[in-house]
């Protein structure tokens, strides 16, 4: 039996200081990942402490300049039905619709959501497979293993995992940061900047240090922002994670885009912005399906699929092109 012990919290610097004292100790929001890691005895903390009850974390703020402000605790459902985010941040809305179920997402945090680990079920399995990611140089199973759910792009040898999280890859697509409180000082990440890529230490899923406490995220409102899409295809139609997803967000003069944001989901360690289809789209327009088709193509060239994913390649240029399509009828 592994023995837990559990603290709360409402002092932030306490908070901040006993993680970054303890790397024993992890921060528990909704425990809707965490519990389920520690039952399959992926993480196997000493100490929880409950965060929830730390002040003006659950926030959802509209600023003065239009800018939205996500408290690290407010929940995924809230979020969702905020009046402002599905008005202005449609992308941010509907990833976190098309996620989980509603009574996880009831419970799910925002911070949580992003911190979530990966679903590769070599990961999360108790039967000691090779993972490097579970047990750092122990190898990779899904290297050349069942490897369909896994990355087509960005991925090493030393790990094939995808990230889980769908409001991530709208907050990528939307050039948001993560404000981060650590025991010196706050800063503020760009969204791309947060997750990293596997590379030889898998075991790292973002670039949080011990201490690290994630207050808010913050997204910038632009015309692009109003008119966005997330787009999700999965096995089945509720209560799963994605196959391949896309936001996309849209500028655009009349049927000319101006300029476009493009982010896919499940095919990388981390959301995969689409810089050169972007560059690729600028005015083009939105009624020339080949124009868009080929511009978004650019971004695949040095995709790599696994024996099992290949698929992916067609998929994730067709759901971005219809992300792409759905954000521009809005713009
Ligand atoms: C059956 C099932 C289906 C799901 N389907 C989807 C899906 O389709 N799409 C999707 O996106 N997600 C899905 N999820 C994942 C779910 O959204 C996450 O479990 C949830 O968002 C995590 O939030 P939490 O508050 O419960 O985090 P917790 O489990 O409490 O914490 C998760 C991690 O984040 C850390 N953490 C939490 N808050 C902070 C903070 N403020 N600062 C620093 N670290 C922090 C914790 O220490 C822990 O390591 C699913 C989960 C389940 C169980
Ligand atoms: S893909 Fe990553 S998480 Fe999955 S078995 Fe390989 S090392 Fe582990």
């Amino acid at each position: 039996m592994h023995v837990l012990a559990f603290a709360r919290t409402d002092d932030p610097v306490k908070a901040i200081a006993a993680h970054a004292q303890d790397p024993q100790l992890a921060f528990i929001a909704g425990g809707t990942d965490l519990l389920g890691l520690i039952k399959a005895r992926a993480a196997l903390p000493e100490r929880l402490l409950d965060i929830n009850h730390l002040p003006e974390m659950a926030r959802i703020d509209t600023l003065p300049n239009g800018d939205l402000r996500i408290g690290a605790l407010a929940r995924m459902s809230d979020v969702a039905a905020h009046g402002g985010v599905r008005a202005h941040f449609p992308a941010v809305a509907e990833a976190l619709l098309f996620a989980a179920s509603g009574q996880l997402r009831n419970m799910a945090s925002i911070g949580g959501n992003i911190m979530q680990r990966t679903r590769c079920a070599y990961f999360r399995d108790e039967d000691g497979l090779p993972c490097n990611k579970r047990r750092p140089g122990s190898g990779c199973s899904a290297l050349h293993g069942i490897n369909r759910n896994h990355a087509i792009f960005g991925w090493s040898d030393a790990c094939v995992a995808t990230n889980a999280s769908d409001v991530a890859v709208a907050f990528a697509a939307l050039d948001a940061r993560v404000v981060v409180r650590g025991p010196n000082e706050e800063r503020s990440i760009p969204f791309a900047d947060f997750h990293r890529l596997a590379g030889d230490a898998p075991e790292r899923d973002n670039v949080l240090g011990r201490g690290d406490l994630i207050v808010a995220i913050e997204v910038p409102a632009s015309p692009e922002t109003h008119a966005s899409h997330y787009l999700k295809v999965r096995d089945r139609q509720s209560y799963e994670f994605a196959l391949v997803s896309a936001a996309a967000a849209v500028a655009a003069d009349g049927r000319r885009i101006r300029s476009a944001r493009l982010a896919l989901g499940g095919v990388a360690h981390k959301p995969w912005r689409l810089t050169e289809a972007e560059a690729a789209l600028g005015g083009a327009s939105l009624d020339d399906l080949d124009a868009l088709r080929s511009a978004i193509s650019v971004s695949f060239a040095d995709a790599r699929p696994l024996a099992h994913n290949a698929f992916k390649i067609e998929l994730a240029q067709r759901v971005a092109l219809r992300a792409l399509q759905i954000a521009g009828a809005r713009a």
